[in-house]
């Protein structure tokens, strides 16, 4: 039962607090903290996926930012107050709904076993489209098994008093036909009355004027045609997947203790933490203990300058791609160029506006982020990719102490090949999803999920019994079983076959996946959807 953080519940208290100071005293100061608070507390939104909040605040502080101006600009006129204050009314009242013990989350059925952390969010998804609209049947049965709570209404049908829906899809009457003006109305009002959900509109043509009609109607994602049911499915999972939040680290490399504090200071209003030195012959040192995910880098130092240092960090494999800010009241163009060319990725001339910084420092390490989740997961499953997957399991079992125990387990889709010729490879491709998917939601965020060849998956199960994971196995088996893939006629249900291995039989990652691979081909050989435990494994 996991409701929204509280430290989310005092940044939003805080933001309305710097409101209503503002509000009584016109101090442009006093504005700017607004906005800084803002901004700390979009960041906080989106590390818990709420990305209906997030594009709320983001708006905000849009209409924040245009007023900034000078000081002779404040206060700002009434007509402004009053739109930033009825666009911070709608934040602080979501959020306040957030806080109350109601709105908590059902996990999907799962008794005793419920193994993973649960969804934080609310959890209804509205679905518009005209009455019997074929894909809002099959697209509510998915969300149904996947715990989402899916409600259909008609087009133009009147709303009535109820809460948020974590997301909205719009099913048009014709697809790739452009919506009738009648539905960007509906959009439209429905925006009013939700402005934090997550807007999808599906079959969308791929015309630009459709799109931009669309967006300013309020759909926040415009699903092309073609992309159908399964696709969607996806987005909305990911909407409430949770992802462990990580901390956003920088490493400060600068001689002067006041251009630290200073940069200091605005990192953490921002919720980054950092950490600095002030002699560039530390960093080696210094980086490989604090594994920083962004360097900030003044260009002027006593032993070498801030170029020489990046060269010398990017002869060294780890760090070819972690971003360096540099920093420096450098105004010549030409050696900024240079600097850049030399293996920076962005040059900050100081003074340093606080409000850029930060935002300049969390756009590289996203991108850097990305780049490293992408090398490191599988694209169509979100799941940690073979390679990926194997080194985790060796790097537990190195770090692990000899009581601990580990169950590693191989799965394969049955009779895959026949999904693929009988519905073709799309429909094959969401089968795969969908079991990730169920993997994912069943699983605790400290068990290895992998996606280990096409319709293979590897799992590692640390600290739990044989036993345990064997009932925790057939449990997902026999969903699986159950759960109905949509296809162009109607809808097909799969299996897939397991073999299990444990400590202390085998030691090794290679010798507890080779033999989890054995127990595997029994599980096929005795008839499939069944699991096999390898010898030496049974549970005590
Ligand atoms: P078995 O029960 O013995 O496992 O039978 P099977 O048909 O599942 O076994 P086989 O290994 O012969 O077939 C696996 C098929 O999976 C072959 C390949 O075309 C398909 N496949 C592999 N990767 C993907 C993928 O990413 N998407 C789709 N749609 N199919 C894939
Ligand atoms: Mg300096
Ligand atoms: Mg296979
Ligand atoms: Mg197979």
């Amino acid at each position: 039962m996991l409701k929204i953080s509280h430290f989310v519940i005092a940044l939003a208290k805080t933001l309305e607090l710097n409101w209503k100071t503002y509000r009584s005293d016109g101090n442009s100061d006093v504005f700017v903290e607004f906005t800084l608070s803002l901004n700390g507390l979009t960041e906080q939104l989106n590390r818990q996926h709420l990305p209906g909040l997030v594009r709320a605040c983001q708006e905000l502080e849009n209409t924040a930012l245009a007023l900034f101006g000078d000081q002779s600009m404040h206060p700002i006129a009434q007509h402004q107050a009053n739109a930033i204050e009825h666009q911070l009314t709608i934040i602080l009242d979501e959020l306040k709904r957030y806080e109350t013990p109601a709105v908590t989350t059902r996990r999907v059925s799962d008794g005793e076993q419920t193994h993973g952390e649960g969804w934080g969010h609310p959890r209804k998804v509205l679905i518009i489209s005209h009455e019997n609209h074929p894909w809002t049947a099959s697209l509510s049965e998915q969300l149904r098994f996947f715990g989402l709570t899916p409600e259909s209404r008609r087009w133009d049908e009147p709303r009535r008093e109820e809460e948020t829906p974590l997301a909205t899809v719009f099913i048009p009457d014709h697809e790739n036909c452009i919506y009738p003006p009648a539905n960007h109305s509906y959009i439209k009002l429905l925006r009013n009355h939700f402005p934090t959900s997550y807007f999808y509109c599906l079959s969308v043509p791929s015309s630009l004027e459709c799109i931009v009609e669309l967006q300013r109607a309020g759909a926040d994602v415009c699903v092309p045609v073609g992309n159908k049911v399964s696709d969607l499915l996806s987005r909305i999972l990911d909407l409430v997947k949770t992802r462990e939040t990580e901390v956003n680290r920088v490493l400060i490399v600068e001689d002067s203790a006041t251009a630290v504090a200073m940069i200091k200071r605005s990192l953490s209003q921002h919720g980054i933490d950092s950490r600095a030195i002030n002699d560039p012959r530390q960093l080696l040192e210094a980086a490989a203990d604090y594994r920083p995910d962004a360097i900030l880098m003044d260009m002027y130092m006593p032993f070498c300058t801030g170029v020489e240092v990046t060269r010398a960090l990017r002869q060294i494999p780890e760090y070819k791609a972690v971003p360096v800010i540099y920093l420096s009241s450098e105004t010549d163009i030409a050696q900024q160029v240079e600097a850049l060319r030399l293996g920076g990725d962005q040059f900050l001339t100081k003074p340093i506006n606080p409000i850029i910084l930060a935002a300049v420092v969390k756009t590289k390490i996203e991108r850097y982020r990305e780049m490293l989740y992408s090398g490191r997961h599988d694209s169509l499953t979100g799941l940690l990719n073979h390679s990926t997957s194997k080194g985790q399991i060796e790097t537990w079992l190195r770090a692990s102490s000899p009581t601990r125990s580990l169950v590693v387990v191989m799965i394969d889709i049955d009779h895959f090949k026949s999904v693929n010729d009988n519905y073709g490879h799309p429909v094959g491709d969401q089968v795969i999803r969908s079991l990730a998917w169920l993997l994912r939601g069943r699983l605790r965020t400290s068990d290895i999920i992998g996606r280990y060849g096409g319709e293979e998956f590897i799992l590692a199960l640390p600290d739990v019994s044989t036993a345990r994971a064997i009932s925790l196995l057939e449990r997902i088996r026999e969903n699986f079983a159950s759960l109905p893939h949509a296809h162009a006629n109607g809808a097909l249900r799969a299996t897939f076959s397991a073999g299990l291995a444990a400590l202390p039989a085998y030691t090794t990652a290679s010798s507890l996946i080779e033999a989890a691979d054995q127990a595997l081909l029994e599980a096929k050989r005795n008839g499939r959807n069944r699991l096999v435990l390898a010898p030496d494994s049974a549970p005590d």
